[in-house]
């Protein structure tokens, strides 16, 4: 059977290219970093370019990356690192509400600690309320984290202006742009934030490897304790073959990001205007201004039906997408994200998104629009909520 991957937010496939740099570090380079010896040194050796070559494309210094376990593991430390440190500072942070589940749960156990939290609301498409968030700056507020671009919706908040604010009051700020990293050129050091989370497998890198960027001087107090890697602030023998496939995977990306975002957005573009023009009853939810929304997605609400029902349609066709936010799926919460932006439990539940990479083809976005349009006439055709127009479909 064919199959269509339209799911590039929850992962993406690994580059060959990638791969191919990443093999030598499982078979031949396999010494372990800290190692005083030559296979230790030259697996370092390893570590130090990756770090290098990370650093310069995101505007840090090497010194400012911290390898990790990905992007969950980057969010926890980021949020409970600066908590702990700053303890005798304060003990209110401010989050926004859209954020993942990384950080919301992150913060749900720091609430249980007593840590104080506030949660910053979003407008109808997904943007945070900057007058919100300077109403909720507290003497005690020690951190602002928002991240770059929502994973579900696709809409990229103004990192910049919350930086502007924060610097203000002396509050550190992070930003997960684990969704943004490869759609957006990020540079840490015109961002000017103090912590930044990524993740090598949301850009055709390695599942299970990520950074944290923590700039000079912050004070962070360490997750995950153990030996002296990471200039002592990570323990864990370092995933070697991991982070030369992230560096790797980061490079690549940068060095074709304009082109292949432009041509990603051209298959995102078609996708919604058929969308919108052929099937009845949608509202696309994220950014209406497609220069601020990630040009991977496309995330509807399909009326009177259930994402799950289109989901699982589409996957027997072959057609994988993600109905919500993939994390929550297995549970029948409905999104946060939908709520926030003021989405019906309803409508919330009818949602699906649909996120886009390069390997996709023009042919695909109208094969899926094609089986889309009757999948949705079809599920809506036993739906008890449609009642086509009126029209009595029980006799
Ligand atoms: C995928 C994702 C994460 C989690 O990253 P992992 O590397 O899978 O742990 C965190 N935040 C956002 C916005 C994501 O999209």
């Amino acid at each position: 059977m064919r199959r269509i991957y339209l799911d590039h937010a929850a992962t993406t496939s690994l580059d060959k290219r990638v791969f191919e740099k990443m093999t030598p570090y499982f078979l031949d380079v396999y010494g372990n970093a800290n190692s005083q010896h030559g296979y230790g040194r030259d697996a370092q050796k390893a570590v130090d370019t990756a770090r290098d070559s990370i650093a310069k494309l995101i505007g840090a210094k090497p010194n400012e990356i911290y390898f990790t376990s990905g992007g969950t593991e980057s969010d926890n430390w980021a949020l409970r690192g600066a908590v702990k440190a700053l303890k005798e500072k304060g003990n209110h942070v401010i989050i926004s509400c859209i954020e993942h589940a990384a950080m919301l749960s992150t913060a749900k156990e720091l609430e249980k600690e007593g840590v104080e939290f506030s949660y910053i609301g979003v407008d109808e498409q997904g943007f945070i309320d900057l007058e919100e968030l300077k109403n909720a700056i507290r003497p005690n507020t020690i951190l602002i984290s928002c991240m770059y671009a929502n994973n579900e919706i696709g809409t990229i908040e103004p990192i910049s202006e919350i930086v502007k604010i924060a610097k203000e009051h002396g509050i550190l700020v992070h930003t997960d742009a684990v969704q943004a990293m490869g759609a957006i050129d990020v540079n840490v050091a015109t961002l000017g934030v103090d912590m930044l989370s990524f993740s090598a497998h949301k850009f055709n890198g390695p599942k299970g490897v990520g950074a944290l960027y923590i700039k000079n001087g912050i004070p962070m107090a360490r997750l995950i304790s153990g030996g002296h890697q990471e200039r002592t602030r990570r323990g864990g023998t370092t995933n070697v073959p991991g982070v030369v496939g992230f560096a790797e995977a980061l490079r690549l990306t940068k060095e074709s990001m304009a082109k292949d975002n432009e041509y990603v957005a051209k298959l995102r573009d078609r996708f919604v205007e058929r969308v919108e023009k052929e099937i009845p009853f949608v509202k696309l939810n994220g950014a209406r201004d497609f220069s601020k929304r990630l040009p991977s997605n496309a995330d509807f609400s399909f009326e009177f039906i259930e994402g799950e029902s289109i989901l699982f349609s589409l996957d027997m066709d072959g057609i994988a997408v993600s109905s919500g936010s993939a994390c929550s799926s297995g549970s029948l919460e409905p999104s946060h994200v939908l709520l926030a932006i003021g989405l019906s439990e309803e409508k919330a539940h009818g949602t699906i998104r649909f996120s886009f990479g390069k390997e996709n083809t023009m042919e695909e976005v109208d094969y899926v629009v094609d089986t889309l349009k009757s999948t949705i006439a079809r599920l809506r055709e036993m739906s008890p909520l449609f009642n086509l127009k009126g029209e009595d479909k029980n006799v």
